[in-house]
């Protein structure tokens, strides 16, 4: 008794009315004459078509019809797979297979052609496991897998009639994606067939190697098998377990992989056969393990009990290995028939179990397809199923290509934002579009698997709060929240220094001087902050009170009582109304009205740095801040030349704007009566307007002033200063 595994065979004469009569076996009650129906129409539209080997293509779907059927699948999948390539290759609408055959069946064709689709490219293994997680999420319908690997497996016994690279290729595919989703699947029979047929094509000298060594020994082999098999089946009598005996030898790829595991040579492999007692019941499978083991020795380390420990796919048997009755290694597997069924058929024996009628199911049915179908009925719904196999294989999401075909994962809801973050934060950063499958989308698009996308990147976007509403993934979210942290940061460590300095100004002094004497010491430890940028950041968010920090600086010596907060309260008022006049200004979209112009953007929010007051003349640099788009600061300023040089950003100044900007000079002069009034007159003189003026006496009978000037441009603000220069009573005039 030979009984091999299900046979695959390409049956090159195959007819409908054969595989009507084997459909007749497996469902006797159904209506079959729907199979002619969708042999006739498949036949109709396949006209003219040839496969590769010359035959007419009507002979590879009858063929996929009755791996199906021998898989023992549903009606549905059966006339799937008769006309699983008419949408793809003879431009049927699903439509039209709907209405002609009906909505399952046609989402089962749908499925098969959305996959054949996927442009598989396995160079890395986590590549790999994304493409068959994808063909997963893709096909929604679980059946939609079957048919797509009965689909497989007769293109893989076909593919001699194909070029070599076309033959390694597909091979390798085969081995990749195919091959792990039957195991995951535990369809074992389909598993081990499609493994013998990628080593076949990618390792074709060790494929005919071992079929010739098999082949030679043949005669031998048989009679081999033979006695063995009749002391097994006369052990078993002996102990009165009835049961069924095969065996045969191993398939090629386990033998090859024995060889590869182990580093040797064919010559010294020696398990090549496997026998398989199939019993009635769990116990009887532990009471053949006695017999055998009893028998004959067992090899050490060899047994495994599936039967306890399940595969993850739900496959169970016992395994053991024993010396045989000519000192020859073989391999014996011990199971249940319904475990076997399993084992063979793995998930598709689900759609057997389930058309049965509940009353006359068996007792001792295996309890994942209990499991599987109580979880269907209560379900009511195939999806549902389909979710839990989802689940079970950890599919979370969604398969989204590259424009270069890598492929990647994001939960469901992603959208083309979440994706350019997948790919690197920098894209996601200067993401300002996106292209799904080539058409321009927006970017709240929800991605769907197999989708293609493209990220079109500005180098002047930034991340905004807004994007936060869009992307799904934790990673987009943390990514951009990063930014955004760190903008908000620069820009409160940006404002403390500045209102530190401008305080500093009225004490005649600057951050610089005191942190020379380490003047800022006392500050520190009091707060207890590490470096002065966190003095800088405590102040700029309004954490730390300015006059608390000069209260706190020995040399300014400002007094709790002292004014000083108020002035400054106002000053700063004064500005943010200048600063929002410009900005409001800037946010023009003619490029006229714009102060400086951003790289060719024209509708960006401007506003001029605090700090350095940059003025039309200046060389200058953009430099990104949160919301209130971009600060542009002189080149030289102190304060940009540490930030992030992603930050940076090229400006230009606006040759046709035409308002004042404000800008700083310190002018220092012999202390004399009406000195302010006089410089300040001459400075109206030369049309120049004055915003501010501060005047501060000091110790050596000198005068020091700061004003707050506007100008258009840097030659105004020369001829201002050269003016002022020329009064005796002036020492020097600097910008400040
Ligand atoms: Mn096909």
């Amino acid at each position: 008794m030979f009984v091999e595994r299900i046979d695959f065979s390409h049956e090159a004469n195959l007819t409908i009315d054969e595989l009507i009569k084997r459909a007749e076996v497996l469902l006797p009650e159904a209506d079959l004459s729907i199979l002619r129906r969708c042999y006739e129409f498949s036949e109709k539209m396949h006209t003219n078509q040839k496969r590769s080997s010359g035959e007419s293509y009507i002979i590879h779907p009858l063929n996929v019809a009755s791996t199906l059927i021998k898989l023992k699948m549903d009606i549905d999948s059966i006339m799937a797979g008769l006309l699983h390539d008419t949408v793809e290759d003879c431009d049927v609408s699903p439509e039209e297979i709907s209405k002609l055959f009906g909505q399952n069946v046609a989402q089962i064709v749908v499925g098969c052609t959305k996959i054949s689709k996927i442009k598989f490219k396995t160079k890395e293994e986590s590549q790999a496991e994304n493409f068959r997680k994808m063909v997963v999420a893709m096909a929604q319908d679980l059946r939609v897998i079957i048919v797509k690997l009965a689909d497989r497996m007769h293109n893989m016994r076909t593919l001699q009639y194909v070029s070599k690279e076309k033959q390694t290729a597909k091979a390798q595919e085969t081995l990749d994606i195919y091959v792990p989703l039957a195991s995951r699947l535990g369809i074992n029979s389909v598993k081990a067939d499609l493994e013998d047929l990628c080593l076949r094509f990618i390792h074709p000298d060790i494929y005919y190697r071992l079929a010739e060594k098999i082949a030679m020994k043949k005669r031998e082999r048989e009679t081999y098998i033979e006695e063995t098999h009749g002391l097994i089946e006369e052990k078993m009598l002996e102990y009165s377990v009835q049961g069924e005996v095969t065996g045969r030898p191993k398939h090629f790829y386990s033998i090859y992989k024995k060889m590869q595991q182990r580093g040797v040579d064919f010559e010294h492999i020696q398990d090549l056969l496997a026998f398989r007692i199939l019993v009635n019941n769990i116990t009887e499978c532990y009471k053949v393990l006695g017999i055998i083991h009893s028998a004959f020795t067992p090899v050490p380390g060899r047994f495994k009990d599936y039967i306890a420990i399940p595969k993850v796919n739900n496959y169970q048997s016992l395994h053991t290995t024993v010396i045989g009755p000519k000192a020859e290694r073989i391999e014996i597997q011990i199971r249940t028939f319904e475990m076997h069924e399993v084992a063979e058929r793995g998930v598709a024996a689900h759609w057997k179990y389930k058309e049965r009628n509940k009353a006359d199911a068996p007792g001792n049915k295996l309890k994942w397809v209990e499991e599987l179908m109580e979880f269907n009925q209560s379900a009511q719904n195939s999806s549902e199923f389909m979710d839990a196999v989802k689940n079970d294989l950890d599919v979370g999401g969604v398969f989204i290509f590259t424009p270069t075909g890598d492929v990647k994962e994001l939960r469901y809801g992603a959208t083309p934002l979440d994706f350019a973050y997948a790919v690197h934060t920098e894209v996601g950063n200067k993401t300002v579009g996106a292209k799904v499958n080539g058409k321009m989308v927006p970017l709240k698009h929800r991605l769907k698997s197999g989708d293609t996308v493209e990220i079109l990147t500005s180098k002047t976007q930034t991340p905004s709060k807004d994007w936060l509403k869009i992307c799904k993934t934790s990673r987009a979210i943390s990514k951009i929240k990063q930014y955004l942290m760190k903008v908000e940061r620069d820009e409160h460590r940006e404002r403390g220094e500045d209102l530190l300095e401008k305080a500093l100004k009225k004490f005649e002094t600057s951050i610089k001087t005191l942190d020379k004497k380490s003047e800022f010491k006392p500050v520190l430890e009091k707060y207890h902050f590490k470096t002065l940028e966190e003095l800088f950041v405590n102040i700029g968010s309004n954490n730390l009170p300015l006059k608390e920090v000069l209260v706190a600086i020995p040399s300014v010596a400002l007094t709790e009582q002292d004014d000083f907060e108020l002035k400054d309260e106002e000053k700063e008022k004064e500005l943010d109304s200048y600063y929002k006049r410009v900005s409001k200004t800037a946010r023009k979209s003619t490029s006229k009205d714009n102060a400086v112009i951003v790289d060719g953007l024209d509708d960006i929010m401007v506003k001029m740095g605090r700090c350095c007051n940059p003025i039309p003349g200046d060389p200058i640099t953009g430099i990104i801040t949160r919301g209130r788009g971009i600060t542009v600061h002189t080149a030289g300023c102190t304060r940009i030349s540490d930030l992030d040089k992603a930050r940076h950003l090229h400006v230009e100044w606006n040759k046709h704007y035409n308002f004042a900007h404000p800008v700083n000079i310190k002018v220092t002069t012999h202390d004399k009566p009406g000195i302010l009034s006089k410089i300040s007159k001459s400075i109206n003189n030369v049309g120049i307007n004055i915003r501010s003026a501060i005047a501060r006496s000091m110790p050596d009978q000198k005068g020091s002033f700061i004003f707050e000037i506007e100008v258009k441009d840097y030659s105004e603000l020369l001829k201002t200063i050269s003016t002022i220069e020329q009064m005796e009573e002036v020492i020097s005039v600097n910008r400040a």
